[in-house]
């Protein structure tokens, strides 16, 4: 009994820290915005910190070649409010 029990709370600690992973890795938003870097209006794939310092709206193409990575401090990829 007290086993199961604490078989209980690790996995809803497992659950959480996905939660929050995933947290830290996407945001939602109304609408995707335009890459700030095309000029063409691409849309925007992330949200993220680039080489340079700033953070931005990038499409993949930029991102892979100025993002700094995914995660907490770095960058998340852009969600449609309600679509994941
Ligand atoms: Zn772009």
């Amino acid at each position: 009994m007290h086993l199961d029990k604490k078989r209980f709370i690790n996995r809803g600690t497992e659950k959480e820290n996905q939660m929050t992973i995933q947290k830290h890795y996407e945001v939602e938003v109304d609408s995707i915005p335009d890459c700030n870097l095309c000029n063409d209006h691409q849309l925007a794939v992330y949200d993220c910190k680039t080489k340079q310092g700033p953070w931005g709206n990038l499409c993949e193409k930029h991102f892979s070649i100025f993002g700094v990575g995914l995660g907490l401090g770095k960058g998340r990829k852009l969600i449609i409010k309600g679509k994941s």
